[in-house]
């Protein structure tokens, strides 16, 4: 029995998904939340499905009178997700929720709390943690092969078009670049280095304060401390294009990918010669592997619940306040 899968928001990112999930093998769309009719008519025909599992924002929470639905990912702009997560987890339903998973930690505390209350699974839209040539990097980390790893770099940027757009708007974006597209690197550190950072420090630049209001960041450079006494240098922007690469180094060896975290192929190689893994379509193996870790309880390689949300949200939120203060910030 296939995961049988609602998406809330019919954007181009919910699209993306959708279509990824017509080649999933465990995880099927069934049905769909939104506030415009046309869309859900047009996604009705193309997915084949039943008027019955059609929800809007103010219907939606009847989606718990409905068996034929085990879960739903919402892929609303970032300011909705702790609203919309908790709707769905009060409904019964397991939680699949995009990057980032809320506008800051207490929020992103808030829907582990209800998911758990509710006794519903929260996981988040990590794809990168199914990825093959990056699991590859992180098994030889595992497994010791660069050694003591000592630094890593993550440039994570392209530049935004349309300034009318939510992710331009604090209210709907909770920031800028960082929670966008930053939460890459910070995150890719993370499970690049195998650790939790100890210490941030931060500084942004901001050239075009019209397009980019209070509280939405157009760039910034932070560094990242780690216990082991590894160092990450990572660069988030709305304002370059071609910024999509991670660097580990060891005392041992390196991984070098670039692209790191586009739609793909990931490229990349390590001091042992190239990543030669097939590219499959992300979001189909997220999928499916997410189908797995609700319906049987597997263990991913690297984690992709709330909890592990939460944790790059505590970093968003010291980033920003380094910037703020133009202090180090401690994180333990
Ligand atoms: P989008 O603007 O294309 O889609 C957002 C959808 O939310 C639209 O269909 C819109 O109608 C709907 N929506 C519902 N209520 C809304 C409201 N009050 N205001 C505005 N829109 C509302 O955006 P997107 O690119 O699909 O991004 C959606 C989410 O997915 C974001 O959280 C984003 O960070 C995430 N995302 C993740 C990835 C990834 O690779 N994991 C890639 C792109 C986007």
């Amino acid at each position: 029995k296939p995961l049988r899968v609602a998406i809330m928001g019919l954007g181009s990112y919910g699209s993306r998904v959708a279509r990824a999930m017509k080649d999933c093998k465990r995880a099927k769309l069934v049905g769909v939340i939104s506030g415009t009719p046309s869309k859900i008519e047009a996604w009705q025909e193309e997915y084949n499905i039943p008027a019955k599992n059609c929800y809007n924002y103010e219907t939606y929470s009847q989606i718990k009178d409905n068996p034929d639905i085990d879960a739903v990912y919402v892929i609303t702009p970032n300011g909705l997700h702790k609203e919309h997560a908790i709707g769905v987890a009060n409904a019964g339903k397991h939680v699949i929720c995009e990057k980032p998973m809320a506008v800051n930690a207490s929020e992103a505390k808030e829907m582990v709390d209800a998911c758990k209350a509710a006794g519903v699974k929260l996981l988040i839209g990590y794809r990168m943690h199914f990825e093959a040539k990056t699991q590859e990097v992180i098994k030889m980390r595992m497994n010791g092969e660069f050694g003591k790893i000592l630094f890593f770099q993550g440039l994570s940027g392209f530049i935004i078009g349309d300034p009318t757009q939510w992710r331009l708007n604090y209210e709907l974006s909770g920031g800028g670049a960082m929670m966008d597209i930053g939460i890459y690197s910070i995150n890719g550190a993370r499970y690049m280095i195998g650790e939790e950072p100890i210490w941030v420090t931060a500084q942004e630049t901001k050239n075009n304060p019209e397009k980019f209001k209070e509280g939405v960041d157009e760039t910034i450079q932070f560094q990242l401390g780690f216990p082991g006494g590894a160092v990450a240098s990572c660069l988030s922007t709305y304002s370059m294009n071609n910024l999509d690469k991670f660097f580990l180094n060891g005392l041992n060896g390196f991984a070098e990918m670039q692209p790191s975290t586009g739609y793909g192929p990931i490229e990349g190689r390590t001091h042992k010669g190239p990543l030669n893994h097939p590219h499959v379509t992300h979001q189909t193996t997220q999928m499916d592997e997410m189908a797995a870790i609700i319906l049987d309880g597997k263990k991913p390689l690297v984690p992709v619940d709330g909890e592990e949300g939460l944790k790059d949200m505590v970093i968003i939120d010291a980033i920003y306040k380094a910037v703020k203060e133009g202090r180090k910030i401690s994180l333990v």
